[in-house]
């Protein structure tokens, strides 16, 4: 198996490749790309990176990211960006004969009006929270074209779909960035100015977070064992749902932060809640152990702290 992973240098490749280290299989060679390595978006490079490595096997991670407050602003550009890096990894999968990709969606992409828990057949059952109905409606594409690859080639091309991910190496920047990167930079900067730590939104929006190492390992899994086309969801189990009042006060704790903790409520809640169903990864992986999320956001502070200069932000 020789594996690319795209998107590999950023929060999520970093936690593919801690579970690449983690349990080293000496028929497996495993290349971590960036977007120096060619942009994706543009289809002769995306031809040349894929006839530079011949996968037998792609993880495909790159895309436009970006939390409530960048998707927003900027749905157009998640939308082209998002399908362009798609159908390129995907043409270039089938052209090359890769015999299996696992891309990455998100449970942000699912109907905004549903019932809950939401599970994997309901993905297409909705338009998406307006929000970021560029993004979802890329993602979501990429379920269609799996479908699509697999009924008219025989591809077997899947895809995750992980809940709000944290952890080491991730994206810290507060404009762009999604809420645990943002109030760990946020809380720094309290510490060191003397500031308050402020919260956007009213704290009330639920959300299940998976540690980005957990999902690494998940991901690698899929890679080697999942058998279907259909996706399937990644995620905490609906009883590990927190409130973001609740992450801020453990972002806190974390960061030993004695100061003022301040809700901003003229700032946007975004969806309240998108709670998933993890039942079909249970069935699959009954015995899997999550990172407890006070664990998981003490490691991601102590990353940030220790990394303050090199981390993206
Ligand atoms: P990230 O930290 O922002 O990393 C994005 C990666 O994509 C980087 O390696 C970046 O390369 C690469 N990239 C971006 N545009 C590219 C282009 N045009 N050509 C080539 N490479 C490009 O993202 P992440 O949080 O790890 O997300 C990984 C996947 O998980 C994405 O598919 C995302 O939609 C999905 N996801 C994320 C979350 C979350 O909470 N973060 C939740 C659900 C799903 P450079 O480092 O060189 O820029
Ligand atoms: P979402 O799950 O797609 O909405 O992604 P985000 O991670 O961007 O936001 C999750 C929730 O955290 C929303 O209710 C935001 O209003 C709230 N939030 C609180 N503080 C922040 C912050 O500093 N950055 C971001 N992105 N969201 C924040």
């Amino acid at each position: 198996m020789k594996a690319i992973v795209t998107g590999g240098t950023g929060l999520v490749g970093y936690g593919i490749r801690a579970a690449v280290e983690a349990d080293k299989r000496e028929d497996e060679e495993w290349v971590f790309l960036s977007s120096a390595d060619g942009d994706l978006t543009d289809m002769a490079q995306c031809e040349a990176i894929f006839a530079r490595h011949k996968p037998t096997h792609v993880i495909h991670l790159a895309a436009r990211v970006g939390g409530l407050f960048d998707n927003m602003s900027h749905n157009l550009d998640f939308l082209r960006q998002n399908m362009l890096l798609n159908m390129n990894v995907l043409e270039c999968c089938r052209k090359f004969e890769v015999k299996k990709c696992v891309s990455c969606l998100s449970t942000c992409i699912f109907p905004d009006k549903t019932t809950y828990p939401i599970d994997e057949t309901m993905l297409h059952n909705g338009p998406p929270h307006d929000s970021n109905f560029g993004y979802s409606f890329a993602k979501r594409m990429v379920d269609v074209f799996d479908r699509a690859y697999h009924e008219q080639h025989g591809c077997h091309f899947t895809s995750v779909i992980p809940t709000n991910i944290y952890g080491p190496h991730d994206n810290f920047n507060i404009q762009g960035g999604h809420v645990i990167p943002g109030l760990i930079h946020k809380v720094y900067k309290a510490k060191t100015q003397g500031e308050a730590l402020t919260c956007w939104g009213s704290g009330s929006p639920l959300r299940q977070f998976v540690f980005s190492e957990d999902l690494g390992r998940l991901m690698v899994w899929t890679l080697r064992e999942y058998p279907e086309i259909d996706p399937i969801i990644l995620s905490v189990g609906e009883e590990d749902e927190v409130s973001i009042r609740d992450v801020v006060h453990m972002v806190a704790r974390a960061a030993d932060f004695q100061g003022d903790i301040v809700f901003d409520t003229t700032k946007a809640d975004g969806q309240f809640k998108k709670t998933a169903n993890n039942a079909k990864l249970r069935k699959y992986l009954p015995d899997f152990k999550f990172t407890p999320i006070e664990e998981g956001i003490k490691k991601s502070v102590k990353w940030f702290f220790d990394n303050y200069d090199s981390a993206r932000k």
